[in-house]
């Protein structure tokens, strides 16, 4: 079989591989992968940004995906043959204190599928069992492959955020993450507008749009005059900053209203500003990192009832055998969830 691989440390460097299939150990299953998704954590090690520094090179990247065990290996108890699965990839050693009180999302020593391991753009991934979901027949395959993203959206929103009825909640940064984090927190009830800049006006804002949300750009609109039409003057009751960028939390600080919540979601490197605001405003800050079990229940209840509308929000127009393509424009926000039919690489 092959694998799409990271094989050194420069921009790009993403080569199909040649792999054996593996043999699933004691404790594992072995999946027969149908589809995966491109995240933006994919996109950083085609870049190759510091915190991929770690990778032993090659790996197989690719950790948001979906597929059927094809095998078992001995006291796989759980799973068997046939089963449709997703793979929690972020996992925790199982012994740090953070795994001992139930916080294996923020484990000392978390291994993640497709930087640490080979992922799963390749034919074949042998996983422990203890890792896998069950996936619930009534969602569709190339729905349940963007599970694990919307993991993290449902993590971002429904385990910390406050969230309800009637809130009025702005997304900043329309990527990804951005848009599953704004489809939730309307499925909470809140009030939501989605926030890019002018680099997502040619196709992440038209999508947020499709999916049925007022959009603001940053760069073209005055985001005063569009905070007092749709907040009354007040300020977003939360910010969500998924931006990964250093001016992200600056405008969320200028967005929320005072007594309001910024919640952090996106990894947005340095930034300098006064943080006296913040305190005299009694803003509550909170950071939201990965995602867990519970996180991925959610997720798959989201997707089946079409709270999150993954048909729109996929785009298949991509390869694995042209993957450069997809990052490219991936990284030049021509696209925003690419879903690779996975199945090629087993030819
Ligand atoms: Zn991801
Ligand atoms: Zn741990």
């Amino acid at each position: 079989m092959r694998g799409l691989a990271k094989t050194s440390r420069t921009h790009g460097a993403m080569e199909i591989v040649d792999r054996d299939r593996p043999e699933p150990g004691p404790g594992e299953a072995l999946i027969e992968v149908d589809y995966a998704g491109l995240c933006g954590s994919d996109a950083g090690i085609y870049e190759f940004e510091s915190a991929f520094e770690r990778m032993d090179l090659p790996t197989v990247i690719g950790h948001e995906y979906t597929g059927r065990i094809v095998e078992t290996g001995e006291g796989v108890t759980k799973f068997s043959v046939g089963d449709r699965v997703v793979e929690r990839p972020i996992r925790g050693c199982g012994d740090c204190y953070q795994c001992e009180i139930g916080e294996e999302n923020v484990c000392q020593n978390a291994v993640i599928t497709g930087v640490d391991h080979d992922g799963a753009y390749e034919g074949y991934i042998a996983v422990p069992e203890t890792a896998l979901h069950p996936v619930p027949d009534s969602v569709e395959p190339k729905h349940a492959a963007l599970v694990e993203p919307t993991s993290i959206g449902a993590r971002a929103v429904i385990q910390n955020s406050r969230v309800g009825p009637g809130d009025r909640v702005m997304v900043a940064g329309p990527g990804p993450i951005g848009q599953l984090t704004a489809q939730i927190a309307r499925a909470q009830g809140g009030e939501v507008v989605v926030a890019g800049v002018g680099q997502d006006a040619e196709y992440r804002l038209p999508l947020a749009e499709d999916l049925g949300f007022e959009t603001i750009n940053v760069e073209a609109d005055d985001l005063e005059v569009r905070r007092d039409a749709l907040t009354d003057g007040v300020g977003y009751d939360v910010v969500f900053d998924t931006t990964g960028h250093p001016s992200g939390l600056t405008m969320a600080v200028d967005e929320v209203r005072k007594g309001g919540q910024i919640v952090l979601v996106g990894q947005t490197g340095e930034t300098t500003m006064p943080y006296s605001p913040l305190v005299r405003a009694e803003i509550d800050l909170q950071c939201s990192y990965a995602s867990m079990y519970e996180d991925f229940e959610r997720s798959l209840r989201l997707i089946d009832s079409g709270d999150v509308d993954h048909a729109t929000f996929l785009d298949e127009r991509f390869s694995l055998l042209e993957a450069d393509e997809a990052f490219e424009t991936f990284l030049a926000g021509g696209t925003c969830k690419p879903l690779f039919d996975v199945s090629v690489l087993r030819e």
